[in-house]
């Protein structure tokens, strides 16, 4: 859960070395002050830094021993001396991650205006994770507002072009500004794997469009989908309960059963909190992943409660040595496949005695394919007590490497979710 607490007093920060070497004026602080006075915001400070990211977040720090409200101007620019967004984002510790209907909207203004789009104009749609982004219809960079987890500190981020900077201003931050004066906003994030952005956003089609407060929002990345219910209301409680209902109504759609939790970070992190619960450990095996399972696992601090190990077993001999798989097995029905995957999967198991083994061999391409077994075949086992399944995938063979690894991770720490 996330919350956004009301915002009384503010302070002005404009970045861009041009201000401080006296060649543009700072009609940006007298537009914004002026704004803010009519909603009743006080604006405590006026600074101005260079684009320097130090500067910068000394300044915010500066900022926030007085005010509720930090809106900053310039520094969203494609190039690599704009670096408000970054230099927002690491101070409050949130990891930036492509905003799909940022880079859309992006792609659509340089298709209308003709112009040639370049990788680092991609970076424009680079978000904060948990931020609020206000389109922008005048030029690329998107405006956006983030906030600390406890909801006490906000920064708000405008475009340095004055014209771009007061039309935001007026038709996306003011309405937004005075929600933030009166009532507290609380978000939660729905997580769902197994179906795509385009399904569930037709399955809760309804709800979306229909719901004001709470709003839905969609975001994806990588075979996830996450959406963001945000509720307004006088206080916490209230605002929370409404958006636990709006949960409860997704939950009862057809995308209920994909959703694997609540504001439970990722996937790896719901696997690993399972696990725990159940006092079970887990060891894997990996082939087309190379590790990343394991990556993956071992970013989580505590993780040691229950992963023993793993082993990356690339080729046939490290697949028979070390986790036993079979000769006879991988002749009959070659590495990636179910067979060989279920061995692999008991094999770690038994080898690391762990209560959970989860393999994963598959062709990531982008060569390495066959009319039988194309680019993006995968087969995953997981090993119990119990008994052993194996989950087939079959990626677009049109998919990267990286992305075919990934989402074999991820469905590895599905199947925990799901048959643990
Ligand atoms: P861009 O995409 O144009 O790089 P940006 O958000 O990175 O946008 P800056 O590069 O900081 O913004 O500024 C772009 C231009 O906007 C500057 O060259 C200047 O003309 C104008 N500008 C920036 N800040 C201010 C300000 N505080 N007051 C008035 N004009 C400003
Ligand atoms: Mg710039």
């Amino acid at each position: 859960m996330s919350i956004e607490r009301p915002i009384h007093t503010a302070e002005i920060l404009c970045v861009g070395t041009e201000l401080l070497l006296g060649d543009i004026v700072n009609t940006n602080a007298a537009f914004l002050s002026q704004r803010l006075a009519e909603l009743g915001i006080h604006v405590y400070r006026h600074t101005v830094v260079g684009d320097n990211p130090e500067r910068l977040r000394n300044a915010l720090e500066a900022a926030f021993a007085e005010a509720d409200l930090v809106i900053t101007s310039g520094g969203l620019g494609p190039t690599y001396d704009d670096l408000t967004k970054e230099t927002v984002a690491s101070f409050f510790h949130c990891p930036m991650e492509m905003h799909e209907p940022s880079l859309q909207a992006i792609r659509a203004y340089f298709e209308r205006t003709g112009r040639v789009m370049t990788k680092n104009n991609e970076k424009q749609a680079m978000m904060p994770r948990g931020c609020t982004v206000f389109p922008n219809h005048y030029g690329t960079a998107p405006s956006l507002a983030v906030s600390n987890e406890e909801g006490t500190r906000t920064v708000i981020m405008l475009p340095g072009p004055p014209g771009e900077l007061c039309s935001i201003f007026r038709e996306e931050i003011l309405p937004y500004l005075k929600r933030r004066r009166e009532s507290v906003l609380v978000s939660k994030n729905i997580h769902i794997f197994g179906m795509g952005e385009s399904a569930v956003e037709t399955k809760i089609k309804d709800l979306m469009t229909e719901s004001k407060n709470p709003t839905v929002a969609p975001y994806c990345k990588e075979g996830e989908v996450r959406l963001r219910v945000t509720a307004e209301a006088e206080n916490e409680t209230t605002a929370a309960e409404m958006c636990d209902g709006m949960i409860a109504k997704i939950r009862a759609t057809e995308v209920g059963e994909f959703i694997y939790g609540v504001d439970v970070g990722s996937l790896e992190h719901a696997a690993v909190e399972l696990l725990k619960e159940k006092k079970l450990t887990l060891a894997c095996a990996e082939s087309c992943t190379g590790g990343l399972i394991s990556k993956r696992l071992t970013d989580l601090s505590g993780v040691s409660e229950v992963f023993l190990g793993a082993c990356v077993t690339y080729a046939n001999e490290a697949k028979e040595k070390l986790l036993g798989v079979r000769h006879e097995t991988l002749e009959a029905f070659g590495a990636v496949s179910e067979q060989v995957a279920r061995e692999m999967a008991r094999g770690v198991r038994e080898r690391l005695g762990a209560d959970v083994g989860i393999s994963v061999t598959g062709i990531a391409g982008p060569t390495g394919g066959t009319p039988e077994k194309p680019v993006g075949t995968v087969y995953l086992g997981i090993s119990t007590q119990n008994g052993e399944e194996v989950r087939k995938l079959s990626l677009s063979s049109m998919r990267s490497r990286d992305y075919i690894r990934k989402v074999s991770a991820s469905n590895a720490f599905d199947m925990v979710l799901k048959l643990v």
